[in-house]
């Protein structure tokens, strides 16, 4: 049989029956007693080959889909509100350089991501405390200390000390949806809940705090850096 599925690794146990696993990296695995012969797992493997070739197939289309988001030449990634490709250069001195788009340098380029965050950090660092200092002299409030996470859905917080927390991946929005969260923790400065008496002290800083709120409601989740920035994907709040 011509296309009978080719087997990738054989491992024998002492196990009793046979397993076919197809691996992510889309090899097949055969899990084998020690006394089945090569030829008896052949003869297994062939009446199996439907099952197997479909899974492979399946297997192959998912890490497609996987590498579409790729940290490669040409993704487009989120700084400030708007898609920038990223693009690696074989001569560049410095890990990552931003101009027009994102300059990596090809030694990186395995650790894409780790590099792309801590420079996505320092920025946070910058930014969040200019505009915690600027909100905070305006509204005159004092805070104790700025902190940079990495939270996943947690913009940002404030604590009881008034220690104010922001995730770095609030550098990827719009400077609009930053000064949102930067004046949402500066309000818990004066209201510790999310009372009534909460948003009113939002709405006293910054009237049109909703719409914001609802463009990150609605577009928080793609503000991550294993998801291709496709500005048409961004819903415009009312
Ligand atoms: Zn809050």
């Amino acid at each position: 049989m011509s296309d009978a599925p080719v087997i990738d690794h054989i491992i024998r146990s002492r196990r009793k029956t046979v397993a076919l696993v197809v691996t992510p990296e889309g090899q097949l695995e055969v899990r084998a007693p020690q006394r089945l012969s090569r030829a008896q797992i052949e003869d297994i493997v062939a009446k199996k080959a439907n099952w197997i070739l479909k899974t492979l197939e399946r297997s192959r289309k998912a890490s497609i889909a996987i590498s579409k988001r790729e940290l490669v030449e040409g993704a487009r990634i989120w700084y400030l509100g708007a898609s920038h490709p990223l693009h690696v250069s074989e001569h560049g001195t410095a890990r990552v350089q931003f101009s027009t788009g994102f300059y990596l340098s090809e030694s990186v380029l395995p650790k894409a991501a780790d590099v792309l965050t801590v420079w996505y950090k320092n920025q946070a660092r910058h930014l969040l405390s200019e505009r915690t200092e600027y909100y905070t002299r305006q509204f005159g409030l004092k805070y104790r200390s700025i902190r940079i996470t990495s939270a996943r859905t947690r913009w940002g917080s404030c604590s009881r000390l008034n220690a104010l927390s922001f995730t770095w991946r609030l550098v990827m929005a719009p400077l609009e949806i930053i000064d949102y969260i930067v004046i949402h923790e500066l309000a818990h400065i004066v209201q510790k809940n999310h009372s009534r008496a909460f948003w009113e002290q939002v709405e006293k800083m910054l009237p049109d705090y909703r719409s914001r709120r609802t463009w990150l409601k609605a577009n928080g989740r793609l503000l991550d850096l294993s998801i291709e920035a496709n500005e048409s994907c961004l819903k415009v709040a009312d």
